[in-house]
């Protein structure tokens, strides 16, 4: 049997140390757009990331964890015009709010920089002349909207007008808000440019291009892509889908510059002369990885070749959206292999975040900012470990649940795991002084909590996975199971009589170290927390190892604070409330074409335009699965009424009753009006998309969408609502 010596831990910590090999692991999040502000959404990437990397310390690995604000582009430029600042003032600003919500979250970079610097230049330069060298850079003309007032290309978010296949005004110039048609945006009617409102006209201009479509390329990236591990399964097979079979070539070729006027790097041309063709902000951002690890490396004295160099054995993780997939898994690999550089060892795609089952939206106030959570008064440690319980390593998305969040953060974590410290820490301080007992073995403390010592190795597989809602479900799993000991040995009961004294003693002693090995297992996800909590027990701050052993015998603890309130519902209520008010009226049409300018609205944008590289063969494709299709709740609605909408030539609003009782009805604008009249429709009942994220239109909003037929190209005449057969009623479930 062996007490709670010296000599027991340090020997138990010695075999772990021993059996754990040092790593070197560099980490990255996407580069958020500097041109918004952070919001709840992003978090959840930086979030995830950040534990992943907390737990890498523990581990005692040489973990860093770089990102940078991505700093280029249009939507940067413009917005800076219109705020009447230089872009460096508008990044500037943008990077010391970023900082300030990343610290809030407790989100530790190792280093936080920007792509506006010397270091990304550098890099982009040079990857830039080494795939010049090798070939794989072409220049070729192409032509392009061009708003001759303003006197610059137009980027197809840029360009709005009436939707080639149903009419609706402005809209952008690569899909429509209200049909949803993807086009190119030549073909878009009476286009004008959203800058100066001027008609664009088209012209020519000399673009370089990184050539995805080289045979090297390809054959490169089919064998990457499918190497083991590297990619997620169902990554890997959305890049199956992207390459095509071998022989059957879908890549094609990448345009990464853009004409001035643009913000960004100018591409350097022959003898030290500039082009006057800038990188794509696209070009540059990944790139900003390595420039933010180059400065980092600088004031660290780490050697950077050992994390980039070609052949570098240390390992490189990239986190990000599943929407930038296309960036970090083609283009990203086959240049840094092209220019002679190590590629990633893994990237690893998460989904997005929907709140109460919906896309965020400003009008219900769950488009919910970093800053506005924490002025709120709100607790980051509640909002991480929510997102850790979600969390589970694939790319399906997560939803915030604003009632099961506060459930989730009240009855697990305060409930549970706060709850043991609490139990124990009254009587150790007024019974014991304070300390813990002065005799105990880990054989009988063992005994007594089978398993929750040996958990140690199991939940850390967990983490090393990224699934931390299974980490989190075995954490309060040991929980329950040391809440169940509390219960069965009543330490309030044993208070009562002196004869249980030493009882008493033993059992808080048991649950003040049960508590300290569970700070230990959830520490990645609160590190704050963590920290409050090893101030309460008298310990320094804990590694992973130390679940390797117990506290010594009659060891100090400090006097017990509460460590974490509760959530009240009425915080959550107000948050709501403060983002609905905070929804700002968009005054400009240029700031609106830039807000949704983040790296997703990149990657979208990027699969409607000229870049697209999707030859889709079977018309069918993509498959919706059944789950896709379960998302969509369609209803039959009566239309209560519809009335003709003053300005707009196809609009009909119509006011559609959903059987919600209460005189409780939708708003929807339908493009109907070529075919219907308002007074032939009301009575009549239809089909409806009732749980479409409602939309803000310049009419009013629209709270769903009526189906009707049209034939697949919406050329011909011809518009068919639809209708159930007789004895359906309102509210009915269409499935
Ligand atoms: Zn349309």
């Amino acid at each position: 049997m062996r007490g709670f010596d010296a000599a027991g831990h340090t020997a138990a910590a010695g075999t772990r140390k021993d059996s754990v090999m040092t790593r070197k692991i560099l980490v990255t999040s996407a580069l958020p757009y500097a041109n918004g502000a952070i919001h709840l959404g992003h978090l959840v990437e930086y979030i995830q990331t950040d534990i992943w990397v907390r737990f890498q310390k523990l581990r005692g690995h040489e973990c860093w964890y770089v990102c940078a604000d991505d700093t280029h582009g249009t939507p940067i430029m413009l917005r800076a015009e219109a705020e009447g600042i230089s872009p460096e003032a508008l990044i500037a600003r943008v990077h010391a709010e970023h900082s300030r919500d990343f610290a809030g979250f407790h989100v530790a970079f190792d280093n936080y920089y920007t792509t506006h610097s010397d270091e990304t230049r550098f890099y982009s330069e040079d990857i830039f002349a080494k795939l010049s060298a090798a070939g794989l850079i072409e220049v070729r003309s192409i032509e392009q909207y061009y708003d001759p007032l303003k006197k610059m290309f137009l980027p197809d978010r840029f360009i709005k007008g009436e939707c080639p296949k149903c009419g609706t005004a402005d809209q952008y110039g690569d899909a429509c808000e209200s049909c949803g048609a993807a086009y190119a945006p030549t073909d878009l009617k009476n286009p004008y440019s959203a800058v100066s409102g001027a008609a664009p006209v088209l012209k020519s201009s000399d673009h370089y291009f990184f050539k995805l479509s080289d045979p090297r390329c390809q054959a490169f990236l089919r064998q990457w892509t499918q190497e083991q591990e590297r990619l997620q399964p169902e990554a890997a097979n959305k890049l199956q889908e992207w390459l095509g079979v071998a022989g059957d070539n879908k890549l094609t070729d990448w345009d990464i510059s853009r004409d001035a006027p643009y913000f960004g790097f100018e591409i350097p041309g022959e003898g030290g002369k500039g082009t006057g063709k800038f990188f794509y902000v696209w070009l540059d951002a990944p790139i900003g990885y390595m420039g933010s690890f180059k400065n980092f490396c600088a004031k660290k004295g780490l050697d950077f070749d050992e994390f980039w160099g070609k052949g570098a054995t240390t390992e490189l993780y990239h986190f990000i959206g599943k929407d930038i997939l296309y960036f970090h898994a083609l283009f990203w690999p086959a240049e840094l292999e092209h220019a002679g550089y190590r590629t990633p060892t893994k990237v690893f795609a998460h989904g997005f975040l929907t709140v109460d089952g919906a896309k965020m939206s400003k009008s219900r106030g769950t488009f919910i900012t970093a800053e506005s959570y924490l002025t709120q008064g709100l607790n980051p440690e509640w909002l991480r470990y929510y997102f850790a319980a979600k969390l589970n390593g694939s790319m399906e998305d997560i939803d915030l649940n604003l009632d099961d969040f506060t459930q989730r953060v009240n009855s697990d974590l305060v409930g549970k795991y706060i709850n043991i410290a609490s139990r124990a820490a009254g009587f150790i301080a007024k019974r014991f002084g304070g300390a813990l007992l002065h005799a105990h073995s880990n054989e009988r403390f063992h005994a007594d909590l089978p398993g929750i010592a040996a958990a140690a190795e199991e939940i850390a597989g967990y983490y090393e996975g990224r699934d931390s809602a299974r980490a989190l479900r075995r954490i309060m799993a040991l929980a329950d199971q040391i809440n169940q000991y509390v219960d069965k040995n009543q330490p309030w009961q044993l208070a009562k009589s002196a004869e249980h004294e030493e009882q008493l003693h033993y059992v808080c002693t048991v649950l003040i170290n049960a508590f300290r090995l569970l700070t230990v297992y959830i520490k990645p996800v609160l590190p704050k927390l963590a920290q409050r909590a090893e101030e309460f027990l008298n310990v320094a701050p804990l590694h992973w190892a130390d679940a390797g052993h117990l506290l010594p015998p009659a060891h100090l603890i400090n006097a017990y604070e509460h460590l974490m309130q509760r959530i009240d519902p009425k915080q959550i209520e107000a948050l709501i409330a403060a983002n609905r008010e905070s929804l700002a009226p968009v005054a400009k049409p240029v700031v609106a074409a830039a807000e949704p300018h983040s790296p997703q609205r990149h990657a979208q944008h990027q699969q409607h335009s000229e870049d697209s590289v999707q030859a889709v063969a079977n018309p069918w494709e993509p498959y919706a699965s059944i789950d896709d299709f379960a998302k969509v709740d369609l209803r039959i609605a009566r239309i209560a009424d519809a009335q003709h909408v003053e300005g707009a030539d196809k609009l009909i609003r119509l006011t559609l009753d959903l059987g919600e009782g209460a005189g409780k009805t939708r708003n929807v604008f339908a493009g109907i009006k070529s075919a219907y009249d308002p007074a032939q429709l009301v009575g009549r009942l239809t089909v409806m998309v009732a749980n479409l994220a409602p939309r803000k239109m310049k009419f009013g909003l629209s709270e769903g969408m009526v189906l009707a037929a049209s034939d697949a190209d919406g050329k011909s005449p011809g518009l068919f609502l639809l209708s159930p057969d007789s004895g359906a009623q309102p509210g009915m479930k269409v499935k």
